[in-house]
Formats: structure tokens, sequence, C-alpha cells
């Protein structure tokens, strides 16, 4: 079999985008097609019309060729080998960021076919299934008020969550009003609920980021006995990341933005975080994310994937959770944006609170053609 085509569709919803979001009001799908007829998708969660341009870029030099012309013409079971090809052959534009962004979609489309032609689930191919659920946490924005984190929290208990996370939005205040929030969320969540809270590191007026600031701050919060923080620190403070880990009580996590094995192994071994969050369609893929998961393994740590876009990250993170012993925990974006329930039309299965693993050939999902035709846009949209 051979790849004969690879096709980077930017998609985007009507009208306004906003700022604070889920990921999924705009994106890039990831189609790969082969001289068999099988066609696998994937996504990229990153900067859509960055990601066109790094996959269909024309050869410039024998180190910065675009990742179409790379993976045309090559065989999907040599999943590993193309991999390698294109992160050698970007390396003047790659290695880190927005390039492994596209490889992973790429990727994760390449597993797709390869899962697809078996007739057998990706999780199959990676190893088999230790899980057939697993625990979702609801991912969800902070908002600004105690009463209002009070409510929010309420709503994804009453649901059914037995985890939730709140990030970001209320957390760029000041740091009282922050521990009102946790406080707030945690009387909402009752002691059995598991509450993640995701920080943020974007500099405001009010706020210092710094790993001596963050370590006082989470101590005010372990009074509410947080289940994780998250990205509390720049992605890159690998030190910052050790000392907040080594100072405080709370498990420290890290690692939607980081990619490759290379930068995981540095977030684990310098920055001593306790779950890493690398996202199937930012780190590599499901090629590099089979790796992450064993180096993590190897560390005594878990594996939680970051997914905050379309069903088709979120069926990736499944099939990884399932496949690997290092899991308990799939963020479930509970955002409704109604473009991510046009693409994959068939959601993910959840009930009281757990996540299925889908157990269909390849991502085990429905891509809807008629929903990319719908929201497809290929012109870089101007003025905003
Ligand atoms: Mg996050």
């Amino acid at each position: 079999m051979k790849i004969t085509k690879v096709e980077a569709i930017p998609i985007r919803q009507k009208g306004k985008i906003e700022a604070i979001n889920d990921s999924s009001q705009d994106g890039i799908i990831i189609k790969v097609s082969t001289d068999a007829g099988i066609v696998g998708y994937g996504e990229v969660d990153s900067a859509p019309w960055v990601v066109k341009a790094i996959i269909e870029s024309p050869a410039s030099h024998r180190m910065a060729i675009g990742l179409a012309k790379i993976v045309e013409g090559q065989d999907p079971y040599d999943v590993e080998k193309i991999w390698n090809d294109m992160y050698k052959y970007s390396i003047f534009y790659g290695q880190h960021g927005v390039t492994i962004h596209a490889m992973s979609g790429i990727d994760i489309a390449i597993w797709d076919i390869i899962g697809k032609a078996e007739n057998k689930p990706i999780w199959k191919l990676l190893g088999g299934q230790f899980r057939d659920k697993v625990k979702a946490y609801a991912s969800t924005l902070m908002p600004y008020t105690p009463e209002e984190a009070y409510e929010e929290t309420k709503k994804h208990v009453d649901a059914g969550y037995k985890a939730i996370k709140l990030g970001w939005g209320g957390f760029e205040q000041d740091e009282n009003t922050q521990v009102k929030l946790v406080e707030a969320a945690r009387k909402a969540a009752g002691d059995d609920v598991d509450l993640l809270f995701d920080i943020g590191f974007l500099p405001s007026e009010q706020l210092t980021i710094d790993a001596p600031s963050r370590i006082q701050l989470v101590k005010r919060f372990e009074k509410y006995h947080p289940y994780a923080i998250e990205e509390a620190l720049w992605p890159h403070d690998y030190e910052g990341y050790g000392r907040l880990s080594e100072n405080t009580n709370t498990r420290i996590v890290c690692g939607e933005n980081e990619t490759t094995l290379f930068g995981f192994k540095q977030l684990i071994e310098i920055g001593k975080v306790a779950f890493v969050q690398p996202d199937i369609s930012r780190c590599g893929g499901f090629t590099q994310a089979r790796k992450i998961a064993s180096l993590a393994e190897a560390h005594s740590i878990n594996v939680v994937p970051h997914c905050w876009s379309s069903g088709i990250v979120e069926a990736a993170a499944l099939h990884l959770i399932a496949a690997i012993p290092n899991a308990n925990l799939l963020e479930y974006d509970v955002y409704p944006t109604q473009l991510r329930f046009d693409i994959v039309p068939e959601d993910i299965k959840i009930k009281d609170g757990y996540a299925y693993i889908p157990d269909g050939p390849g991502l085990g999902i429905s891509v809807s053609e008629e929903a990319i035709e719908k929201y497809r846009c290929d012109d870089i949209p101007r003025g905003e």
C-alpha cells in the first residue's frame, strides 16, 4: 500500500472566534489517502494555516521539505520510518512546536489507515487493551466569581462526573480571589470528586509567575485538596517545575505544550511532574506518545492526555489510554462548540463520568466529509 496524498484542510466556524474558548471553533483536519482506497484522518490542535503551510510547502533544501512531499509515496506500515523522515527532512524549520504538531496530525491519520487496513482499533495495534473505559474529567473554564465557580462545578457533579478541571479564566485574577474560587469549587464538589486546576501562566498585573510565588499559591490551595495543579509556570520552565514539585504536596503537572520524547524527558526528569499531559495532536502523534508513555512508566508516573478540540483528538487519546498500563484519566471537553459535534457527529460515549474506548477499525469514529466541506476555510481569514 502506498500513500498517494496528504491534505491539510483548515476548518472554521462562521462568525467571530472567541479568544477564551475550547480550541474547536477552528482547526485543521489532516486527510491521508492511499492507493488501496483507504483514507485516514488526523487533526492538529495548533495554528491551522501555519500547519497547512508546513504540510504543503515545496522542497526548499534537502533539510527543508514540506511534510506532504516527504510522506507521499511511502508505505503507511512504515509509520516509524515515516515519522523519522518527517523529523529529519524538516530539521531547518522543525524539531519543536508547530512542525511537530503538523507531523502529529499526519501520524494520527497513518495509524487510522493501518487500523482500517487491519480492521482493528488502533489500541489493538499499540499493544492491546488494559481497559475499555476510563474516568473522564469534565474540562471547562474557571469562572470569575466564587458563586459562578460553585455553580459551574455543581453542574458537572450533577451530570455524573467524578473528576472536574477548571482552568484559566478566573485564575488570571489576584491570589486571594483565586483561593476563593478553589474553595467554592471544592464546596460544590464535596469530598469524593477529584478537582484539577489549570491555573495558567499568562502574565497579568496582579500576578507574578515564578516558582517562589507559585509555591506559596499552591500551598494555599492545598487546604482544598486539589488532585492536580496544571501549568502553573511557563511550559519550558523545567527548573521551576522541579522546585514547585519538590516544595508542595500536590501533583504538579504539565505537558500539553511539550513535544517529542526529547522534550518530555526534560519535563519528567528536571520538571519532576506528577503526571504528563501530551496532546496526541501536538506531541508527535501516536508514534511519539507511546514512547512518552514508556518513559513516564519508567519514572513511575501516569499519562493523562490533553484534548481540548474535536472528537478526532479525543478518540486518539482514548486509544492511547486503552493500550498503556499507566493511564487513569481522560480530559473531556464539555465546552459546547457546534463545529466539533458536526465534524464527528457521533461523539465519544460518556456514561456516569466514564468515557468508553472506541472499538471500531482505526480511530473507530466517523468523520463527516459533509461537515469538513461546510466549514472548510482554505484562505487565511484576514482582519482578525
Ligand atoms: Mg491546559
